[in-house]
């Protein structure tokens, strides 16, 4: 006899313990600036631990760049570009494939690594960020001889040396995003990781040491906010690309202003995740989950507002709570988290002060039960319902682990609600109909556009946004093209 499907469903899975080893990372306990090919003092920066956001320890000292080394990279970038530009084109091909190798190699140490570093669940950093990032370094290799194919057959020629910053949600994967298409098009690059984060990003330093990539071609500058704006108010800078908040990004375009630098601006979001009414709910319900709570919603295109059709909203919110319930919240390196620290102090105030506001402003807040760590930034996964349009919750970007149900009606309100937002980076449509989801598809004002699943990623496809989210796009040939000028 087989058991009703109560039973079955009502037992209940004790996770044991299941901590990957940190014993196999190598870490130093310092780490300079990444200049000319060599990790060197930072003359005029200085010395800041990067702190694991889990238990708030300290992981090593990290250098800080001032402006005279920012100065000294630039001139070393400068150096080496002309003779990095004249390499054979499959000759740039073979470094690359040579690091997106070594990050393979090296995997297990880096996902171990950015989960110290960042909070992340290593399942993500395992499973998402670090094989992704290879991809991005293995794609763009394939790129560097075919530069005219990915431009319109138009002649080609590099920017020359580009500043690159980015955040901290993915820093290894922005890393890539960022450096992989830049070197194949025959550019040398500057790269600020976040101060938060920098520990992935100075461990790619050493694998692009190993794989003997000429100096100067890579340079790698920790440091803060201020350490970004004298980047890229530095001269002999050809190009910026950014990815990371709105208002800094507006203070990047502000400062650039008249001047023949050329930058791209990937930014916030708010993404509307849509679920009609004939979608295979349950499969949905994990797409919410993936959209939101991955990497604690600290996700620029995080499906952060849930627009659920009326007549199905009261089975998708119950189906979600339950399934919200189910998620382990917890050490970042232990296997079986979905979801771990947050990344600072600093966010999970900004967590809260959204979610004060929400709950001030008259939305019903639903918080999981979960035993948090006495130590480390945390957030429980929360679900807001009764939420109107106007409220903060429903306007700004929280990047954290927090989703607000708006609901519609017909066709037309969701892609109205939809687009009712200053920002448009990505969105998701749930439905079984193929023609229903291309209409809406083309209505919305997004750059990435899901149909029955969230939040995936691939180095052959571009991202980027619409709006306050940003312009120029990354990845696959579109990504070529921000960093390319052509000449005829
Ligand atoms: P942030 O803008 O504060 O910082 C991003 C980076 O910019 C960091 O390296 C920081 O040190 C540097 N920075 C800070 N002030 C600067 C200045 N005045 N000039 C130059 N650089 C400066 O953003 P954050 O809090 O680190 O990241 C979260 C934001 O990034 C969110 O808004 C998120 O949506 C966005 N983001 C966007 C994408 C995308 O692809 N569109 C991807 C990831 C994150």
């Amino acid at each position: 006899m087989t058991a009703s499907a109560e039973t079955r469903t009502s037992i209940v899975w004790d996770y044991a313990p299941a901590p990957e080893s940190a014993d196999h990372i190598r870490l130093k306990d310092r780490y300079g600036l990444f200049v000319g090919g060599e990790f060197r003092d930072p003359a005029d920066g200085r010395y800041e631990p990067t702190i694991n956001p889990a238990n708030e320890e300290p992981i090593a000292e990290v250098a800080w760049a001032g402006p005279g080394d920012i100065a000294a990279a630039v001139e070393s970038a400068r150096e080496a570009q002309p003779k990095w530009a004249g390499l054979r084109e499959l000759e740039r091909a073979k470094y690359l494939f040579r690091i997106a190798r070594l990050i393979q190699e090296r995997a297990r140490e880096l996902a171990v690594v950015e989960s110290m570093d960042g909070g992340k669940p290593l399942r993500e950093s395992r499973d998402v960020d670090i094989p992704l990032a290879a991809a991005h370094f293995f794609h763009y290799a394939g790129w560097a001889d075919k530069l005219h194919y990915g431009v319109n057959a138009r002649e080609v020629a590099p920017l020359g040396v580009v500043g690159q910053i980015v955040p901290w949600n993915f820093p290894l994967l922005m890393a890539a995003w960022k450096l992989a298409p830049a070197l194949a098009c025959g550019n040398t690059a500057i790269l600020k990781p976040a101060e938060t984060t920098p520990l992935t990003a100075l461990l790619l330093a050493e694998i692009c040491q190993e794989a003997e990539l000429p100096p100067g071609v890579v340079t790698i500058l920790p440091g803060n906010g201020e350490t970004g704006a004298a980047l890229v108010r530095s001269k002999q800078i050809n190009k910026i690309a950014f990815t990371g908040s709105t208002a800094v990004g507006r203070d990047i375009q502000a400062a650039l202003a008249g001047q023949d630098t050329k930058l791209t601006l990937e930014l916030g979001g708010k993404s509307a995740n849509i679920v009609f009414e004939d979608a295979a709910l349950d499969q949905a319900v994990e797409g919410i989950v993936n959209g939101i709570f991955f990497n604690q919603g600290h996700v620029c295109c995080a499906g952060s507002r849930l627009l659920i059709q009326e007549s199905v909203r009261d089975e998708v919110i119950a189906k979600l709570w339950q399934r919200m319930r189910r998620l382990r919240v917890g050490d970042p390196l232990d296997k079986n988290t979905d979801v771990g620290a947050i990344n600072s102090a600093e966010q999970l105030e900004r967590i809260e002060v959204l979610v004060a506001a929400g709950e001030s402003e008259g939305a019903t807040r639903r918080t999981i039960e979960c035993e948090l760590p006495d130590r480390g930034y945390w957030f429980a996964p929360t679900l807001f319902t009764d939420v109107s349009p106007a409220h903060r919750i429903a306007v700004e970007e929280i990047f954290g682990p927090v989703v607000s149900v708006l609901t519609f009606r017909t066709q037309a309100e969701a892609i109205e609600k939809a687009n009712n937002s200053r920002y448009g980076l990505a969105a998701g449509i749930w439905t079984d109909k193929g023609a229903k989801a291309f209409e809406v598809a083309s209505a919305l004002k997004a750059g990435v556009v899901w149909q029955n699943t969230y939040n995936h990623f691939d180095p052959t496809a571009a991202f980027g946004g619409y709006k306050e989210s940003g312009f120029g796009r990354e990845g696959g040939p579109a990504g070529l093209r921000p960093y390319l000028q052509v000449i005829r």
